[in-house]
């Protein structure tokens, strides 16, 4: 017998009792090391959205893996970040390789991949090789999900209590198409059950599946967001609220509700039209105010 899929919808109230409030005496160590490994010549952009959203969801400390026509870009746009540059000049190749002095990557209390990272063999590779090294829940979306997807193998080796976060289409060609919405559905939570990971097929109501095959809706954003980078915000925010010691399940319901919330506060001030990816972040100080 199949435990009956159980639909839920966020809101206001929820989130206030998810939303842990910064201590009195927390220092930076308190709110998490995190790494975002992002960008690719000609798609800088989007690691940057990611670092700045991650920075403003109240990461206490970051670090960009990037190549290396990326560093100076993430250094200016980007001054709270740290920044560690790849042996490549256009894309990444050995994120998974740490700097001597360092403990590695099991210094980084979670890590953030994908946005703008590109589909590079030798990213591919890389990719294989943090799966391999890192086994603690992190968020993998855009390129990383488009690996995933040319590598289906690499699928049951990403961490328990992972987060996936998949536009439609980058759902699809992971887990195949559907006949409709409904068994659309039904695929997601079914492959977040037996795969044990958190999959968040974004959209008008996002729809986050849960290891348990719970599903819950979001109820925040509005068209305004379909734009490009709105993605990349939600990447950071994730990996912010992972970083911070939000449990997985936490950190996708607050984190996709405030992302929507910054986005409706967005599109209030200055139009669903006018708003891009960087007025979502600039609004998610408005957002936490409002939780
Ligand atoms: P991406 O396609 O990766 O850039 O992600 C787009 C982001 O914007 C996701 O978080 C979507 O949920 C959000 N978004 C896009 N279109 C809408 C919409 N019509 N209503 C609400 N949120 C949207
Ligand atoms: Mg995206």
């Amino acid at each position: 017998t199949q435990t009956p899929t159980r639909f839920h919808v966020t809101d206001a109230h929820m989130m206030r009792t998810i939303y842990q409030p910064r201590q009195p005496f927390a220092h930076k160590g308190t709110y998490g090391h995190a790494l975002l490994v992002a960008g690719s010549y000609g798609k800088m952009g989007a690691a940057v959205l990611s670092a700045k959203a991650c920075l403003h969801a109240g990461v206490g400390l970051l670090t960009c893996h990037v190549p290396q026509c990326g560093y100076q870009i993430i250094q200016i746009s980007a001054p709270s970040a740290m920044c560690v540059t790849d042996i490549q000049e256009t894309y990444s190749s050995h994120f998974h390789e740490s700097a001597p002095q360092t403990r590695g990557l099991q210094q980084y209390k979670t890590i953030g991949i994908g946005p703008g990272l590109g589909t590079a063999t030798g990213t591919a590779k890389a990719l294989e090789q943090l799966l391999e090294q890192y086994r603690q829940p992190m968020v993998l979306d855009a390129d990383a999900l488009n690996i995933i997807s040319e590598y289906p193998f690499l699928l049951p080796r990403i961490p328990h209590g992972s987060l996936l976060t998949p536009h439609p289409k980058e759902f699809e060609r992971i887990f195949g198409s559907s006949d409709n919405d409904f068994a659309r559905l039904e695929l997601l939570s079914r492959q977040a059950v037996s795969l044990q990971l958190y999959i968040l097929l974004k959209g008008r109501f996002t729809a986050m599946a849960c290891p348990d095959g719970a599903v819950y809706f979001n109820s925040t954003g509005n068209p305004g967001m379909a734009t490009g980078g709105s993605g990349d915000v939600l990447t950071g925010i994730l990996t912010s609220l992972l970083a911070q010691g939000y449990a997985p399940k936490a950190a996708i319901l607050l984190g996709t509700y405030l992302h929507g919330l910054a986005g409706d506060i967005a599109a209030a001030r200055m139009s669903q039209e006018a708003m891009t990816a960087e007025s979502i972040i600039d609004c998610l100080g408005p957002a936490f105010l409002q939780l």
